[in-house]
């Protein structure tokens, strides 16, 4: 049969999708585009997307206009959260909860559309490990690897523990194997991923800080990026371990939600802004060439015109290079959702618009710091219409640069040049492949 998916969501999601197609090929099903006529459609959803019922309904709906006699199955933390709600739209065929979502085959084997959908979601008490890894694009050339799953906080905003679970992870004896397996397919980056990634722990015992030292000992062609960590859950060790490698990248990506020590003790996150500050010094005076990168959320209940001050006067006072701005907006079964003091959406808009504003100038600044640097870049895609590769540096610097569209796909040693202040971008000279030379000469050139 022929059977062709829809992703929502985050980098999990996306691991998880290009798993359920490779399972589903493994069957002798043939995958084909989202939109092409199919048999089968499965739909893996989010529940941080906001409407995200509406989005599933214009999905399943533009399913079904190409194949109308499709079985639509819909899985993902939507589905684990309101299966009924999901099972109740016109079209759908079944739905899986997060433990199901890898066990499609097992569960359903006619795939045939029913009048009554079936419904496969169980509470998620034990949840166990499912594997995970996917090409961040069509490129190839960067893969995510899942490490761990769930999460054992409880963010008052958040329905994602609700929604995938307790943390688990993945044994440490496995990692090795699944790094030389992306290896050899070819990936010159992997971004090491979780839902609560610096939880990691597995039976025996071993932490985050074991695997990143494990990957500093190897010396393959490979380099690795901490997808995004909690700050409470980075320290000196884990700095040091990083600045000390040859192939973790200096590349940090600290979720901060607000400057604020009131809107943070409503957050129930696990850090004052004050250990999130002493935090960024440390990773800068170990790493000073590290890309740092927060997530803010705004017009979070109760987050005063002066609280939303102290967030900006925070953030301008610390050596980010970006941020990912999040207007705060009310999720079913979480604990803010029912807080008073709601903030009206205009200002929850304007706000965003202002830290935006404010990513793009620390960006700014941080290209600009770079200029005249030797990086190195994997190039991800080209553009015909400039004779341009666009890649980015170890350091999370998004840099174009003039090569012939036939390069093969494997670090290049660039200069960064100049910095392009409407396409937020640095204009780099390729120096040389790296691929030409042995790997020993690859490894010290990361660190430059
Ligand atoms: S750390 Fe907080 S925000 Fe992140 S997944 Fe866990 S509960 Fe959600």
């Amino acid at each position: 049969m022929k059977v062709s998916f829809y992703t929502l969501g985050c980098k999990l999601n996306y691991s998880e999708t290009s798993q359920l197609q490779d399972q589903f090929q493994q069957k002798g099903h043939e995958i084909v585009r989202f939109g092409e006529r199919t048999d089968i459609v499965i739909v893996n959803t989010c529940t941080v997307t906001e409407n995200a019922d509406t989005e599933c309904r214009k999905i399943i709906r533009r399913a079904l206009k190409t194949s109308p006699d499709a079985f639509i199955g819909i899985t993902g933390c939507y589905a684990q959260l309101q299966p009924e709600e999901i099972a109740s739209i016109e079209g759908v065929d079944a739905v899986f909860g997060t433990a199901e979502k890898l066990k499609i085959h097992s569960l359903i084997t006619d795939f045939t559309k029913t009048d009554t959908p079936r419904i496969y979601v169980d509470e998620l008490l034990e949840p166990s490990f499912d594997y995970a890894q996917s090409a961040d694009s069509d490129n190839r050339t960067r893969a995510f690897l899942k490490l761990q799953d769930g999460c054992n906080y409880s963010c008052s905003f958040c329905t994602i523990p609700k929604a995938r679970g307790a943390s688990r992870s993945m044994p440490f004896a496995d990692i090795l194997n699944r790094i030389i397996s992306l290896e050899q397919q070819g990936f010159y980056e992997i971004i090491l991923s979780g839902i609560n990634l610096g939880d990691y722990k597995d039976t025996e015992g071993k932490k985050f800080k074991d695997i990143l030292t494990l990957i500093s000992s190897l010396n393959i062609p490979v380099r690795f990026r901490i997808g995004s960590i909690e700050p409470n859950l980075v320290d000196n060790d884990i700095l040091s371990i990083i600045a000390h490698s040859t192939n973790i990248v200096p590349h940090i990506h600290i979720p901060l939600q607000s400057g604020s020590s009131e809107i943070l003790r409503k957050m129930r996150r696990r850090y004052t802004p004050h250990q999130y500050q002493d935090l960024v010094h440390s990773i800068h005076s170990y790493l000073p060439q590290a890309c740092i990168g927060a997530d803010v959320i705004v017009g979070f209940p109760g987050e005063t015109d002066a609280h939303f001050e102290e967030t900006c006067t925070f953030i301008q006072d610390l050596p980010f290079s970006y941020l990912h701005v999040f207007t705060y907006s009310e999720r079913e079964l979480t604990p803010a959702a029912a807080y008073d003091q709601k903030i009206p959406m205009n200002i929850r808009k304007l706000r965003n618009h202002r830290l935006r504003n404010l990513s793009s100038l620390k960006r700014k600044e941080f290209y600009q710091s770079q200029i005249g640097m030797h990086k190195i870049v994997i190039p991800e895609s080209y553009d015909n219409s400039n004779g341009m590769w666009i890649g980015w540096t170890e350091n999370y610097v998004r840099t174009q640069f003039h090569a012939t569209p036939s390069i093969v796909q494997s670090p290049i040693s660039v200069r960064l040049d100049s910095y392009d202040d409407n396409l937020e971008i640095v204009h780099a000279s390729a120096l040389h492949s790296l691929i030409e030379h042995p790997h020993k000469q690859f490894i010290p050139l990361l660190i430059q």
